[in-house]
Formats: C-alpha cells, sequence, structure tokens
C-alpha cells in the first residue's frame, strides 16, 4: 500500500496540528506509519462476565480489570469531598441480581452519559468489602462496544483512545484487497493470513485467535524482511576482492609482540589472515571477545599482515581516549619496524590535520587511527584495504558502511566486546563471519567484587591506601560531573574536595570527564598511563576500552545507577595485568530488586552470565534496540524469540536461492519492504 505511505496524518478527521506534532512525536508522519503503529496492548471487552465471577477473576489475577456487563438501576446525587473532588456513583446489577457500586472520581464525563434502566460495558476491577461488590474508575462504554480494544502508546496531547479512533479511519481506508508484499506461496506454506486481515487483526481483532493470526503474519513478515535485508547485506559483499593479500606474516608479528598470545588470539588472527589470503572476496568478520581478552593484539597482527602486503589500514575507535590509546599501543609495538602510524582525531588542528590527510592521500601512511574523523568527506586514502572497528556496537550499520565506501571495498574486522548468545549474534550480525576470543591472558585472576554502602567508605579508603602504596593505581567512578547536573549524585568534579579529608590526601589524583578539552584528556591518560597518577576519578568517559595495566582497584559511586552491562565494562577497566584486582560498588539505595542486581556483579565475572541477566532484567528491546547495534529498529518482532527468527531465516535462504537479488515479479513486494525497513538506518546505498 504505498500510497498510503504519502498521505499525512493530518488529513484524517479531528487532527490538528497539535494531534500531528504529537503523532510525529511517535514516529508517525503518514496513514501508512498509522498503520504500522500496533498497539502495545489489548483490553479484551468481548468476553464479558458477572460482577461475581469477576470480583473472582480480579483477586486470583493481581487485580487484572475485566469486562462486566451490567445495568444501572439508581444513580447517586454527586457528592463533593474536597475542594477539588468530587465523587459520582452509581448502582449496576447483572443478569443474577447481583449488584455493584461503581465510582468515579471527578469523571463528570463519563458520569453524565450514563442513563438509569440502561445496559452498558464497564471496564475495570471488581473488589468486595462489608458494602458488596465495587468498582472503581472503569472505562464505560455501551454494549456495542463487545470487542478487543487496542491499547496504544501514549504521549502527550494523544491518548489511546483518540489513536484508536484515528487508527479505525486508516483502517476503512485500506482498498478492498491490500496488496501482499510476500508471495501466496511463502503464505500457504508457513499457515499465515493475509495482509489485509492481519493490519485489520492488529488493531481491531475480531477475537482473540485472528489477534493470535495477525500477530503471526507481522512477525513473520518483519523478520523475513529483515533476514532478506541483511542476506543482500552480505550478498553485496561477494564480490572479488582487489586486495588478497599473498602471505602470511603472523610470525613474524608474534616475535614483536611483548608476549604470547593465546590460542584464542592465534585462532582468531588465522582466520581473518585466511580471509584474506584464502577467499576471493573481501573478509567481513566479527571479533567478540570479553573485557580484556586482548582484541586489540588481535587487530594489530591483522594489520601487520595486511601492511606487510602493501594494504593501507584504517582502525576507528568510538572515543578520542580509547583512539589515543591504541595509538600509543600501536606505535609502540611497532617502533622499531618500518611501519608508520597516525592518529586523526576531531580536536586536532585544522592544519595537523590537513598535513596528515595529504599523507594519508599519497599513501605514506600504513595504518591511520581514529575516532569518526575518519569518516569525514575530507578523507581520501591511497588504497585502503582494512577497515577495523573497535567496539562495534557503538557504531551504526551507516557509519560503518560509510568507512567501508572510502576503499574499494576493502576487508571489514569489527571487534565488540557485547557478548550475545551466539545465534543471536549471526542474527544481529547477520552480514559477518565470526570469531570468539573465549580465553583470558594467562595469569589473569578473579577480581574480587564487592557491594557497600558509605558507612563503609572510610574502611573501603584505607584498603585504597594499601593498594596505592605498594605501586598499585585505582579509579574512582562517578555518575555526573557537577553538582549543578543532579543533586544527590556524588560528582566527579567535588570529589578532590571529599578525598582532602580521608587518608587518600596526599596522593596524585585528577579528574576526567567527556566535558573536558580532548587534549586535555588525553594528557592526564598519558600521565596515568605513565604511573604519574595515583587515583583517576572519572566519569563513564573510561567505560570503554581503557588498557593500565597496573590499575588494581576501581571503586564506583552510586552504582545503583548503572546497567549491569555497563559495570562489567567498568570492572574490566582493572585486573587487566597479573595483581590480584578489586571492584568495589557503593550504593545507599535500599530496593531489594537494584541490590539483587548488583549482587550479580559479586556472583559473577563472566560477560555472558551477565549480559543474560541484563537480557532479563532490561528486556530484549532495549538490548537489541537500533541504538545499539545500528539495526532497523523492529515494530512487531522479538529478536530473542528463537524459533521464529529460525523459521524466517529458512525462508529468506529459500527464497534468494531461486531468486538472489529479488527480482522476479512476485518479488517486487519484498525489494520494495527491505529497502524500506533499511532506509530507516541509512543504509541503502549497501543494499544494490
Ligand atoms: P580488550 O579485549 O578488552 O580490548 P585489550 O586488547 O585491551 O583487551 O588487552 C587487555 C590487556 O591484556 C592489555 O594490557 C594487553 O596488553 C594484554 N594482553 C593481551 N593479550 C595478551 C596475552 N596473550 N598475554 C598477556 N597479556 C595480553
Ligand atoms: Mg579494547
Amino acid at each position: 500500500m504505498p500510497s498510503l505511505f504519502k498521505i499525512p496524518v493530518s488529513q484524517l478527521w479531528g487532527i490538528g496540528k497539535t494531534k500531528e506534532t504529537a503523532f510525529n512525536r511517535l514516529g508517525v508522519y503518514t496513514i501508512g506509519d498509522l498503520l504500522e503503529f500496533y498497539p502495545k496492548n489489548y483490553e479484551d471487552w468481548s468476553n464479558t462476565l458477572c460482577i461475581h465471577d469477576a470480583c473472582i477473576f480480579s483477586s486470583n489475577y493481581n487485580n487484572t480489570p475485566c469486562c462486566v456487563q451490567a445495568k444501572i438501576r439508581r444513580i447517586y446525587e454527586p457528592r463533593i469531598v474536597r475542594n477539588n473532588m468530587t465523587i459520582y456513583k452509581v448502582e449496576a446489577y447483572d443478569e443474577y441480581n447481583d449488584f455493584m457500586t461503581v465510582t468515579f472520581f471527578n469523571q463528570y464525563y463519563t458520569y453524565q452519559k450514563l442513563i438509569q434502566g440502561q445496559e452498558y460495558l464497564f471496564y475495570g476491577v471488581v473488589k468486595i468489602n462489608e458494602y458488596g461488590y465495587q468498582m472503581a474508575s472503569p472505562s464505560v462504554l455501551d454494549i456495542s462496544n463487545m470487542c478487543i480494544h487496542p491499547v496504544y502508546p501514549q504521549t502527550a496531547n494523544l491518548t489511546t483512545k483518540q489513536i484508536e479512533f484515528a487508527v479505525k479511519q486508516a483502517v476503512n481506508m485500506l482498498p478492498e484487497k491490500v496488496n501482499d508484499p510476500v508471495p501466496n506461496e511463502i503464505l500457504e506454506k508457513y499457515n499465515l493470513c493475509e495482509l489485509g486481515y492481519a493490519i485489520k487483526n492488529i488493531h481491531f481483532p475480531k477475537d482473540q485467535q485472528a489477534l493470535y493470526d495477525a500477530k503471526q503474519r507481522l512477525t513473520f513478515e518483519e523478520l523475513l524482511i529483515l533476514q532478506l535485508g541483511m542476506a543482500r547485506l552480505k550478498g553485496g559483499r561477494h564480490e572479488e576482492t582487489a586486495h588478497k593479500i599473498k602471505k602470511d606474516f603472523s610470525r613474524e608479528f608474534f616475535k614483536i609482540l611483548p608476549f604470547k598470545p593465546t590460542n584464542a588470539q592465534k585462532r582468531a588472527i588465522g582466520e581473518c589472515i585466511s580471509d584474506m589470503k584464502e577467499n576471493d572476496y573481501p573478509m567481513n568478520r566479527l571479533i567478540q571477545g570479553d573485557v580484556g581478552s586482548g582484541k586489540t593484539a588481535v587487530a594489530a597482527a591483522v594489520c601487520y599482515s595486511a601492511v606487510k602486503n602493501s594494504l593501507q589500514c584504517a582502525f576507528m575507535a568510538p572515543t578520542e581516549i580509547l583512539a589515543e590509546q591504541h595509538y600509543r599501543t600501536f606505535t609502540e609495538l611497532f617502533k622499531d619496524t618500518d611501519i608508520t602510524v597516525v592518529l586523526l582525531t576531531g580536536s586536532m588542528r585544522a592544519s595537523q590535520k590537513k598535513k596528515i590527510q595529504e599523507q594519508i592521500k599519497n599513501g605514506e601512511i600504513d595504518i591511520t587511527i581514529g575516532t569518526h574523523a575518519l569518516i569525514s568527506d575530507k578523507v581520501e586514502f591511497d588504497s585502503l584495504g582494512l577497515v577495523i572497528t573497535d567496539e562495534q556496537h557503538r557504531f551504526g550499520v551507516a557509519q560503518r558502511a560509510k568507512l567501508i565506501a572510502k576503499g574499494n571495498d576493502p576487508h571489514i574486522l569489527v571487534m565488540s566486546a557485547t557478548p550475545i548468545p551466539r545465534t543471536l549474534a549471526l542474527m544481529i550480525f547477520g552480514d559477518l563471519d565470526l570469531s570468539i576470543l573465549d580465553e583470558m591472558p594467562p595469569g589473569r585472576q578473579k577480581i574480587d567484587t564487592a557491594l557497600i554502602n558509605s558507612s563503609m567508605k572510610s574502611e573501603t579508603y584505607k584498603f585504597i591506601k594499601k593498594e596505592l602504596d605498594k605501586g598499585r593505581q585505582c579509579y574512582i567512578v562517578c555518575p555526573v560531573v557537577n553538582q549543578n547536573d543532579e543533586n544527590n549524585l556524588v560528582s566527579a568534579e567535588e570529589y578532590s574536595d571529599i578525598l582532602d579529608k580521608t587518608v587518600l590526601k596526599n596522593y596524585r589524583r585528577a579528574v576526567l570527564h567527556g566535558k573536558m578539552k580532548a587534549s586535555e584528556k588525553d594528557r592526564i591518560m598519558r600521565e596515568f598511563s605513565d604511573g604519574n597518577i595515583d587515583i583517576i576519578i572519572a566519569t563513564t568517559v573510561i567505560e570503554v576500552g581503557i588498557d593500565v595495566p597496573n590499575s588494581t582497584i576501581i571503586m564506583i559511586e552510586n552504582s545503583e545507577r548503572f546497567g549491569l552491562s555497563q559495570l562489567h565494562q567498568l570492572r574490566g577497566r582493572v585486573g587487566r595485568g597479573k595483581n590480584k584486582s578489586y571492584c568495589i560498588l557503593v550504593s545507599d539505595v535500599q530496593k531489594e530488586s537494584t541490590l539483587e542486581r548488583l549482587k550479580v556483579m559479586c556472583k559473577t565475572n563472566d560477560g555472558f552470565e551477565i549480559a543474560d541477566e541484563d537480557l532479563k532484567l532490561r528486556g530484549p528491546g532495549d538490548f537489541f534496540g537500533a541504538r545499539q547495534h545500528g539495526l532497523p529498529e523492529l515494530k512487531i518482532a522479538n529478536l530473542s524469540n528463537v524459533s521464529s527468527v529460525e523459521n524466517a531465516k529458512m525462508a529468506a535462504q529459500i527464497l534468494l536461492e531461486s531468486d538472489p537479488d529479488l527480482s522476479m515479479k512476485e518479488h517486487r513486494g519484498l525489494y520494495a519492504e527491505t529497502q524500506r525497513l533499511f532506509e530507516a538506518v541509512g543504509s541503502t546505498e549497501r543494499l544494490q
């Protein structure tokens, strides 16, 4: 129904400027968008209960509301109880002559419409007390509304009832026969209903079965299109590569590496080299390894072989601090070789950038390390053959695509610490091959993690002092930069004053946060790395990637403010060397569920386990959201439902076997839909 995506919602009856803006805020601009704005829930007004059964139902199911059909026998006079509170009461009885008292608070509008002797549907919770059955603040409709009603996500200026009213009009605008992108053959094979039926019933289900069928069908379609889009992303890459390498230089690299690589690192490096050396198409690989598993060394090894085979490399990190750190690691590692490494970040002086950009363009530079600055249009390469992105989940699919477009189909290596179960990783990064670093470098010990409250802090400072006296270093993490940001939270800028009153007053400290100038951040990180600072007081700018193996303690203030995966990342800043390390979570919150969550951190050091808990607590919507992975936002399907994902994957595979670029007439609809889905993340240029 392409044309409905061209008609703005303001064409509907009852939608003026204010409502239109509200709809836009929900991402709804056109009638088509509105039809795809699915209810988040339903109220079942189709199954009415008698008053007695409703009372039992509500008490059995945790005060779940239900629908009661009853006739009004008596309407009481309104009673003003306080200045701004009026209570309206009516008495309604059902077919068994049971009656309930229905109370409305300030709901004059509902009340004034009720007529004595008339029958209505009351949707609410029935309770019983010494005066008999009671129902407070129900929704009331006349009995022609005996059906399942949608409940939409609301926003300011737009109630679910108003959305329902608009959707009803939109549904009526659907043509007799809605163009279905899913071919008949597939509908039949998977026993799915038609698109028109699905749209009508997802909003206004005829009954529970129709709702189920509609959900099945729309979920399947969304996943199928996602899979087809991903496959096309991958398929597009199966072109012959101009950057095949001739020789593996890993042995030579291991000689300059200051430590022995783990078997997992060797395996991952081997897989990358084989991709670049043996395959006719470019490498496209994800390295997934928990914090501290040594992903940087893998990146360096792959760069080394690439450069020795005359390829230029680009290495993109999500923050300046991290880019600078990688730059230091690489220059140190390659200092006795002829490999040239430069750093390119947004905060560098224009003249400096210009000079470096020229060198990159001339091919004088082998490895360019940087932030988003690398994808600026000004940066051109001579022969970009390998692109590495670190902490991939921070970059969108679109940003990655832009960097790739700078080379002539370069090899791609993506590194991520986000531990996602393997099947899901393959799904999310469907266009990538996967290597897993499942082994930590030798000598690592479990990081002891403790949860404390403020009253134990002076003891903790003493403990930190002991570590510092052994020559170790420490991080203290605060949730905000300064007190102005949010009251009652421990802030980084004021923390030094706090430490002045403790046993830590004589140690060298520095503050580090995102609002500081990049050059200043860099200077502090360098000083810390060189051992000239004992304590870094930081915000979460240190969350990603920072590597100073001599630091053995991280103390996190207001730790209840952080998600589990984030805490795991932060904790990963310590325990990166041979020394026993500690993580201290400070929280004065007493809420049981918060404490339970924080205790997960004390129980395990395993990123996969923590990710699972996080998934359970936060729900998959957030975890797999577009923000994290640059995938298109899904409207109805849930990626954590592995079996429906698998089903769609199979269907996509079979389809693509017979028609790899979806050019057959009956697949035109699917082609258009993949295009539309991926437009949202701006990566259609790669969907050719
Ligand atoms: P991450 O996977 O979190 O990016 P890094 O690459 O920063 O981890 O490595 C963490 C630390 O472990 C670094 O100090 C690095 O030098 C060290 N390291 C990496 N591999 C090994 C190894 N095989 N043996 C000893 N230390 C290693
Ligand atoms: Mg890293």
